[in-house]
């Protein structure tokens, strides 16, 4: 009865595709334990290390001690409580928006509200920046609405799709603020004009830029407002699980009520709440640790290129270094490892076919010193 199941897992392997999950031990600041190895930690989200931050842990812990586990039911029925509302207000308040509304997790943010969004006006027309995030080309499929792809950060190819479809009932754009297999940045103040030239919406991810970049790590469209639907994760720079979507209150009181994967699934429990609520009193005063994190990128940048690789845009926390073919990309993560350390290949299709390549995610937990360790590792695989 499994044999099609079997079967489409050996075209995968044919492919040299599989993928299986291991478990990591133990992580501690930029170093993490898997198959009883320490390592480098260049292959997580947790930018400012947040994930073990005693205020993160304890928080969580008190939370699930004075409300329990589980918030019971979905958000209209009863799971909503003051905590929500409390955390909601709070993210309002850090991205300097109206309003904001909490999503178990980025991934179904962007499936659920995308599609909502689509069906307030029958005709909507999207456009999407082709490099953005699986969970908003599954919004977009979802949303069975008119979606066109323009090439990435090409905004002159976006104006011309936009006036192709200037008769559409609404227009709606979609962008990540930093893309997070490139490392680079939407140019916002270049979408914001546009965005109101066409009489369009804006919708940005912000998944990580979130508590990395913009005036007290809000986010890039805190320093360039703009966009009507933000939306961002906890579970990267903020350190903990879940999602929000920060945008007018009349959006949220519209996704409240048209938003299936707000309405249908469990809201978020305790401990989330516990760790967001932690993290958003840390996040804007960890400047420091910001320009630290920047300043970790620009060295490794600095030092891949002077070595004769392409980080592509990279001007962030997120640093590719692009080999082209998949069997590269492989050995070379494969003797990152047994330099000790773990950065993993991305490969397609994950990222488009030739562009293969090592993704360094960098974290505020690591020193100059490790970079120049990968550095040297890297020069060594170069040389041999
Ligand atoms: N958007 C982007 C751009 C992402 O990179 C990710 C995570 N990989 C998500 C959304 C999903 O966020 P989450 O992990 O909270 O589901």
């Amino acid at each position: 009865m499994l044999d099609h199941i079997r079967q489409s897992l050996e075209v995968i392997a044919a492919k040299h595709r599989t993928r299986a999950l291991r478990a990591v031990e133990m992580r501690s600041g930029g170093r993490l334990v898997r198959d009883g190895r320490e390592l480098l930690d260049f292959s997580s989200n947790d930018y400012l290390g947040l994930a073990q931050h005693p205020l993160l842990v304890e928080r969580t812990a008190n939370y699930v001690r004075q409300y329990g586990a589980g918030a019971g039911a979905s958000r209209l029925i009863t799971g909503t409580s003051a905590l929500h509302l409390e955390v909601e207000d709070k993210v309002a308040a850090f991205k300097g928006t109206e309003a904001a509304l909490l999503f178990a997790t980025g991934w179904q943010a962007n499936a659920a509200a995308i599609p909502a969004l689509a069906k307030a006006a029958k005709g909507t027309v999207i456009f999407a920046d082709r490099l953005v995030h699986n969970s908003i080309h599954a919004g977009l499929r979802a949303s069975n609405a008119d979606a066109h792809f323009y090439d990435h950060n090409d905004y002159g190819h976006l104006d011309t799709l936009l006036h192709e479809h200037a008769n559409a009932p609404a227009r709606l754009i979609v962008t990540e603020s930093v893309f997070s297999m490139d490392g680079d940045r939407a140019d916002l103040p270049r979408l914001n004009a546009l965005a109101a030239q066409h009489d369009a919406m804006l919708y940005v991810d912000e998944a990580h830029a979130t508590g990395v970049l913009g005036k007290g790590g809000a986010g890039l469209t805190a320093d360039h407002p703009g966009a009507q639907i933000v939306m961002g994760t906890f579970s990267k720079a903020l350190g903990g699980f879940g999602a929000y979507i920060a945008c007018p209150a009349v959006v949220r009181e519209y996704l409240v009520n048209m938003c299936a994967g707000l309405i249908f699934t469990t809201a978020p429990p305790p401990a989330m709440l516990g760790a967001m609520d932690a993290a958003l009193e840390l996040v804007p005063g960890m400047d420091e640790e910001r320009a630290h994190l920047a300043a970790l990128g620009d060295r490794l940048r600095a030092g891949l290129q002077n070595l004769g690789y392409e980080t592509l845009g990279s001007t962030t926390q997120i640093v590719p270094l692009v080999v082209g073919a998949e069997a590269d990309a492989l050995a070379l993560g494969e003797h990152l490892l047994v330099s000790g350390i773990a950065a993993l290949p991305i490969r397609p299709p994950t990222v488009p076919n030739g562009t293969s390549r090592i993704r360094f995610a960098l974290r505020s937990t690591l020193g100059e010193d490790d970079i120049d360790t990968v550095l040297a590792a890297v020069a060594a695989w170069k040389k041999a």
